[in-house]
C-alpha cells in the first residue's frame, strides 16, 4: 500500500493562504485541500486520490457531483436562482409535496425550510415554544444539535462548543443519552438501559425539579451523530414516546445527520417504531447545497403567517437540488446504504479479532461508529490512537472523520458500491495496523 506524499506542495500554499484570511475557528482536522469529487472518490489539488468516507460531514449523500443533481442546478439556474420565501415557486412546493410524503408520521406534514441544519432547530424549538406556550426542554448529553445560541444551548458533546460563549439561552436541562456501551445510570436487572434513562427523566427530572407541565419539547438524535454514532437501545424512544403523550410535551427529532435514507430508511426515528412530532433535516437531503427543513405534523405547525421566516428558505437551486437528490435516494441509494452498510460492519467486525484497539463497531446502513478503547475490559476510550487512525488513514488514501471521544465514523456517500468499500476498509485496516504498533 503506497503512502501518498500529503499536503503535497500546491496544499500547503493554499492552506497558506486560508489562513492568513479564514477564521481560525474552523475545527480543521488534517491537511486535506480538495480539487475535484466524483460518486465516493475525491481528488486533492495535487492530484492525489482518496475514498471518502466522510462525505463533508455525512453531506454528498449522492457522492459527488452526481450528475443528475448537477443538472438539477443547472437547469434551476437558467430559469431563476433566488426570489424569496415571500413568493412561490415550483420547486418549493414540490419539495414540501415529497416530505410530506416521507415524513415519520401518519398526519399530514408541513415543511418551514432552512439554509441549514442549525437554522431547522432554532425552528423547532420556537415553534415548539409557539405551541404548547411552554418554555423549557430537554436536550441529551453528547447530543450535537448546532452552534446558534439555541441550537448550541442542546449541543452537548464537547466543552468547546459553549467555553466562552455563556450566556445561553434558557430553558435547557441535559440527561443521559442511552448509550449502552457507557452506561452513567443503573438499570434495574434485566430493564432495558434506554427505559432506565425514560425513568430517570420522568423521577429524578421531571419529578424532583422540573415540572412536567413548563416543557415544551425533548430535542433527540435518534442515533447520536458527533457524540460517538450511538444506537440507543430499543426500549428508549416507545417510553420516551409515552412519556411525551403522558405531559404534552413535544418529541422533536434531530435528524439533520442520520436522516435522509443514511441509515437505510428515510428517518433513524423510523427504526424505532415511533413517530416524533417534527424532524429537523438537513445535511444529506440536498447533496451538498446549502438546505435544511423542520417537517412537522399539521396540528403542531400552527403559526400565523410572519411568526417564523427567512430571506434563503426554499432557494429554487437547493429545492431543485433536493428533488434530484431524494429521487436517486428513493430509486436505489437507501437500499444501497442498507446493503453496503451490513458488508461493512461485518467487516469491521471481522476486524476486531485481530485488532485489540476496537471496542466496538455500531450502526445502521452507512452510519457506522467504529470505537476505540486502550483495553476491551476498562473501555477507556483511546482517543490519541483513534487520532492517529484518522490521519494515517488520510496518507494511504482514505478521508475519514471522527466523533465522540474515541470513535472514527464511517459515512461515506450512499451510493458507495461493494468495491470502494472494501477498497476503503482496507486501507482503514492498515492505518489501525499503524497507529496500534506505534501505541498499543
Ligand atoms: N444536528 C445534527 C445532528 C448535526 O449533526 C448537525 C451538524 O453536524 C447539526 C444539527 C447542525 O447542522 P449545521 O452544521 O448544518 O448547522
Amino acid at each position: 500500500m503506497q503512502r501518498l506524499n500529503v499536503p503535497g506542495p500546491k496544499a500547503r500554499k493554499y492552506i497558506e493562504r486560508d489562513e492568513a484570511v479564514i477564521s481560525p475557528s474552523y475545527p480543521r482536522g488534517y491537511p486535506f485541500v480538495m480539487d475535484h469529487g466524483k460518486g465516493s472518490q475525491v481528488w486533492d489539488v495535487d492530484g492525489n486520490r482518496f475514498l471518502d468516507f466522510a462525505a463533508g460531514i455525512a453531506v454528498a449523500s449522492t457522492g459527488h457531483s452526481h450528475p443528475a443533481v448537477v443538472k438539477a442546478i443547472q437547469d434551476q439556474a437558467e430559469k431563476f436562482i433566488h426570489i424569496s420565501s415571500d413568493f412561490y415557486h415550483d420547486s418549493m412546493v414540490r419539495l414540501g409535496e415529497k416530505l410530506d410524503e416521507i415524513a415519520p408520521f401518519k398526519e399530514d406534514a408541513l415543511s418551514f425550510l432552512t439554509n441549514s441544519g442549525t437554522e431547522a432547530v432554532e425552528t423547532a424549538i420556537k415553534l415548539a415554544r409557539y405551541k404548547t406556550g411552554r418554555s423549557q426542554f430537554i436536550g441529551f448529553t453528547g447530543g450535537f444539535h448546532g452552534r446558534t445560541m439555541g441550537a448550541v444551548t442542546f449541543t452537548a458533546s464537547k466543552p468547546n462548543y459553549h467555553r466562552g460563549f455563556y450566556p445561553l439561552m434558557n430553558g435547557v436541562t441535559h440527561v443521559p443519552f442511552p448509550d449502552a456501551y457507557r452506561p452513567v445510570l443503573a438499570a434495574r436487572p434485566g430493564q432495558d438501559y434506554g427505559e432506565a434513562v425514560v425513568d430517570y427523566i420522568e423521577h429524578e427530572v421531571l419529578g424532583r425539579f422540573l415540572p412536567a407541565e413548563e416543557v415544551a419539547g425533548i430535542l433527540v438524535e435518534p442515533i447520536q451523530g458527533e457524540g460517538g454514532y450511538i444506537v440507543p437501545t430499543p426500549g428508549f424512544f416507545p417510553a420516551l414516546r409515552r412519556l411525551c403523550d403522558q405531559h404534552g410535551i413535544l418529541l422533536i427529532a434531530d435528524e439533520v445527520q442520520a436522516g435522509t435514507g443514511r441509515t437505510g430508511k428515510w428517518w433513524s426515528i423510523e427504526h424505532f417504531g415511533v413517530e416524533p412530532d417534527m424532524i429537523c433535516i438537513a445535511k444529506g437531503i440536498a447533496s451538498g447545497v446549502p438546505l435544511g427543513a423542520l417537517t412537522a405534523r399539521k396540528s403542531v405547525m400552527t403559526w400565523p403567517r410572519g411568526a417564523q421566516g427567512n430571506t434563503y428558505g426554499g432557494n429554487p437551486l437547493a429545492c431543485s437540488a433536493a428533488l434530484a437528490t431524494l429521487a436517486l435516494i428513493e430509486s436505489e441509494y437507501m437500499a444501497n446504504a442498507a446493503r453496503v452498510g451490513a458488508v461493512a460492519i461485518k467487516r469491521l467486525t471481522e476486524m476486531m479479532e485481530r485488532h485489540p484497539s476496537i471496542g466496538q463497531v455500531r450502526g445502521l446502513g452507512l452510519m457506522i461508529g467504529v470505537e476505540f478503547v486502550s483495553d476491551r475490559v476498562s473501555r477507556e476510550p483511546a482517543a490519541e490512537l483513534r487520532d492517529l487512525v484518522v490521519d494515517t488513514a488520510f496518507e494511504y488514501g482514505l478521508l475519514t472523520l471522527g466523533c465522540g471521544k474515541s470513535v472514527i465514523r464511517v459515512s461515506p456517500p450512499l451510493c458507495t458500491t461493494e468495491a470502494e468499500m472494501e477498497e476503503g476498509l482496507e486501507i482503514f485496516e492498515h492505518a489501525i495496523g499503524i497507529a496500534e504498533e506505534k501505541l498499543l
